[in-house]
């Protein structure tokens, strides 16, 4: 509280009446973030820490970004990917204070009042999920509050984009998750997941009533929703609200940015490269649509591009000759290259330059799939994307040391540096959507977008440029020097002063009495 309201609040306008409540040294935020900091070493246990933060975030939102933007790499891990997904499946068992907002079924029709209950005005950004699919974990239903919080961590910490304009959101339409149904601290609806017709309405209630209260332009994050919904409804609402999926599309960029970096040491070009997924869900066909524009970018037809990714998915290779895929796959089911029974058969006979794990289902890349990539190619591109580290495809170490070092390797979840027998180092990448959605986002809140295309995730390495040049804006006038017009906009962890702003004020001259 600042101004007036301080003032006419009788708790704190007699000198804010805090005198004698707080020990007497003055101390500065440097101070303050000196003792959190050193809290944080002596825990080992990632989840303590991420209680610990979280703790903080709720008392003092400034000094919780300002020691998460210091020290992001360290602290990412705990706010975000691997950590946070331990805090999901614990969620209820260590919950201390609740954090955004719980809109369930039984709300329909009165979403706009649950909004009414926000006491934010000015969200710019909302991040939503239904929580059916939470990393590689499952369904966690309401349990996945921690990744639109964890996100939105991100759109400040990673973004400069102010905490007050960003509202994490989970939808509780029950969970078919039967541990969590068994769970006496689970904290959602007990039923199992709506899927009628209610569950749509309620969604379009909510993206109605979130454009009716916040703009228009209000920027929707569709998060870890399960595929057949995440699908369906990034095809409704693209056009209609300012929204993307970032399981889709942010992840998709990440990846082909991976794949771009990685080109420059394979020395291919992008058009070049024969891609094998394991997983043929969100993350898969978001990555292979982007990486298929990259290549028509470079000349090649679409019929050309898809030709060259391949999909083997729970039930094995993409293929015509079977009758469970579904129409988000068809351009990347292709006739059947002979008889291939395992991943390892894939790459054997399709012969990758690079494989993509987006399965979610833990070390697929065995040590016969890396060596056999190891056999085929110079620089193998290995990205093991599944989170959090228990799903990922595979090992850092198992990539490293089984091609000898000469894989190019990115994970979702990080992994610490792996020091070869040889005594090489290989720090490893990390290949998560985080790199990608608090930069468009801001680039999107900035600027207005009204709907956000797959193209912007193509560039969106510069994507501010982008959406100016191709007159999707509709912030004018468009500001001359955007770099700084970003830097002078994103928000910093400093104190604001509570004293008023003083100044001189010459030439007034009173009357003489
Ligand atoms: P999804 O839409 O449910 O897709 C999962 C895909 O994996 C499906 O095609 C599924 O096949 C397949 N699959 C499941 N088990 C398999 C197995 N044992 N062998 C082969 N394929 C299998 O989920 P998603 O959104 O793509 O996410 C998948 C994973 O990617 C998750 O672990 C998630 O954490 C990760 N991800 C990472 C990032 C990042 O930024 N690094 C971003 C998004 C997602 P069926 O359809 O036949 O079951
Ligand atoms: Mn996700």
């Amino acid at each position: 509280e600042k101004g007036k309201p301080l003032m006419l609040n009788p708790r704190t306008n007699k000198l804010l009446g805090i005198h004698g409540l707080l020990p007497p040294k003055v101390e500065t935020q440097d101070t303050q973030a000196m003792r959190f900091q050193k809290n944080l070493k002596k825990m080992t246990d990632p989840l303590e820490k991420y209680i610990y933060l979280m703790g903080i975030q709720e008392r003092n939102e400034r000094l919780f970004y300002r020691v998460l933007m210091e020290d992001i790499e360290e602290l990412m891990p705990i706010v975000y990917t691997p950590t946070v997904g331990l805090a999901c499946t614990q969620y209820g068992h260590i919950f201390r204070r609740p954090k955004g907002l719980f809109i369930s079924i039984k709300d329909k029709g009165h979403i706009r009042s649950i909004l009414d209950n926000w006491p934010e005005t000015r969200v710019a950004a909302v991040v939503v999920t239904d929580g059916q699919r939470i990393l590689g974990l499952g369904d966690l239903g309401v349990y996945g509050m921690g990744i639109p919080v964890g996100k939105l961590c991100l759109y400040t910490a990673c973004a400069g984009i102010r905490p007050e304009k960003c509202l994490p959101v989970v939808i509780d339409v029950g969970t078919d998750n039967e541990t969590l149904l068994k769970d006496p601290l689970y904290m959602g609806l007990y039923q199992k997941r709506d899927r009628t017709q209610a569950y749509d309405d309620l969604i379009d209630e909510f993206m109605e009533a979130v454009v009716e209260k916040y703009g228009q332009d209000t920027l929707i994050q569709f998060e870890d929703f399960g595929n057949h919904n995440a699908f369906r409804f990034l095809r409704k609402y693209r056009e209609k609200y300012c929204t993307f999926n970032d399981d889709i599309q942010g992840t998709a960029a990440v990846a082909l940015a991976g794949l771009l970096a990685a080109q420059r040491a394979v020395g291919k070009p992008i058009t070049e490269h024969r891609v094998l997924f394991l997983g043929a869900g969100e993350a898969a066909l978001g990555i292979a649509n982007l990486i298929v524009m990259a290549m028509m970018e470079n000349g090649m037809t679409q019929a050309e591009a898809q030709k060259k990714i391949w999909m083997f998915d729970k039930y094995g290779l993409l293929v015509k000759e079977r009758s469970d895929t579904d129409a988000n796959q068809e351009g990347f089911v292709h006739d059947s290259p002979g008889n291939v029974q395992s991943f390892l058969d894939a790459v054997n006979t399709i012969k990758p330059t690079a494989i993509i794990g987006v399965a979610g289902a833990g070390r697929l890349f065995t040590p016969d799939v890396i060596k056999a990539m190891a056999a085929l190619n110079d620089r193998p591109i290995i990205f093991a994307l599944s989170n959090p580290t228990a799903k990922a495809e595979c090992t850092a170490d198992d990539a490293y040391a089984l091609t000898d070092g000469r894989c190019l390797f990115a994970s979702g979840s990080p992994f610490g540096p792996v020091t070869l027998s040889d005594g090489r180092v290989f720090t490893p990448g990390q290949g998560n959507n985080a790199y990608i959605f608090p930069g468009v986002a801001l680039a999107v809140i900035l600027s207005g977008v009204r709907h956000i295309s797959d193209t912007v995730f193509l560039e969106a390495a510069k994507v501010m440029e982008f959406v100016y040049a191709k007159g999707m804006a509709f912030r004018y006038p468009e500001p001359m020097d955007k770099n700084r017009f970003v830097r002078g906009t994103v928000w910093n962890t400093e104190y604001d002063s509570f004293l008023p702003d003083t100044y001189d004020w010459p030439g007034v001259k009173f009357a003489p009495l």
